[in-house]
């Protein structure tokens, strides 16, 4: 059965091998005839098409740079995170993002004031601290309920007017300060108000007491960032207020006073 099946393999394969080779050579011509005249038409498309990157290169190219930027820039852990995926000690609260009415929290004593009992440890250890370097630290102000802030809010509004303000901007201004109830981090019990025993008058001067002083240095280590800093206040919607700490846990206090950052930056 072998010496039959390999003279009818080889040889109508060579015969017809031939005849495909000369059609598939013609073939080959013709196409190579039609690709070059293609490609004579088409030069100076592809050349132009080779050139547009260039061109858009040169106006995008800022753009490209900046948005690398902003890649290397916030390589931070929690931002993708959604509201609901971050943890309770990251939960944003501003006039975007305000808690609801019937909002609760487990509280511990801690010098007076009230805290979240996950992080008052946290807050009387800086305290501690504090304490042991000589300074006198004073909390006037932590955890408050939405009728505390409501009431504080509409008193503000009520002293800006009776300096002249309009109903508008005595809203306006106090916003600023007290914000209305349900934006106000202090209900969510994990922002404190720290004064120095000394000095106790809420203005920008607190922020040259030693103890503010101390505080702005070290705050991170226990978890806490100055929330409203000077430079932050178009972000935060809040003015600057040296005295008011936020607990957000110490990896990212950490790094949002080393990058100079504010909450909402570090969340976006
Ligand atoms: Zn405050």
């Amino acid at each position: 059965m072998k010496p039959q099946s390999r003279p009818h393999h080889y040889a109508p394969r060579r015969r017809g091998g031939g005849v495909r080779y000369l059609l598939a050579g013609s073939a080959g011509i013709v196409c190579v005839v039609v690709c070059l005249a293609l490609l004579f038409h088409l030069w100076p498309t592809a050349v132009r098409a080779g050139e547009l990157p260039e061109d858009t290169s040169s106006s995008q190219g800022e753009s490209s740079t900046s948005s690398l930027n902003q890649i290397t820039v916030t390589p931070t852990a929690e931002p993708s995170l959604s509201p609901e995926e971050r943890p309770w000690y990251l939960r944003l609260v501003n006039k975007d993002n305000p808690l609801p009415q019937d909002f609760t929290v487990e509280l511990t004593q801690v010098y007076g004031g009230q805290f979240d009992s996950r992080a008052a440890d946290a807050l009387s250890q800086m305290l501690e601290d504090m304490e042991e370097q000589g300074l006198s630290p004073m909390i006037c102000s932590s955890f408050r309920t939405w009728d505390d802030q409501a009431a504080l809010h509409q008193d503000k509004i009520d002293r800006l007017l009776a300096e002249g303000y309009s109903q508008e901007e005595a809203e306006t201004e106090a916003n600023r300060w007290v914000v209305p109830a349900g934006t106000s981090e202090h209900e969510l019990g994990l922002a404190v108000d720290i004064v120095s025993s000394e000095y106790q008058i809420l203005e920008e001067e607190q922020e040259n007491t030693p103890e503010q002083q101390w505080l702005m240095e070290h705050c991170q280590e226990y978890g806490f960032i100055l929330r409203y800093p000077e430079d932050k206040q178009d972000l935060t919607g809040v003015g600057y207020e040296p005295w008011h700490y936020r607990y957000v846990g110490v990896e990212a206090a950490q790094e949002i006073m080393a990058q100079g950052i504010c909450l909402e930056e570090y969340l976006s």
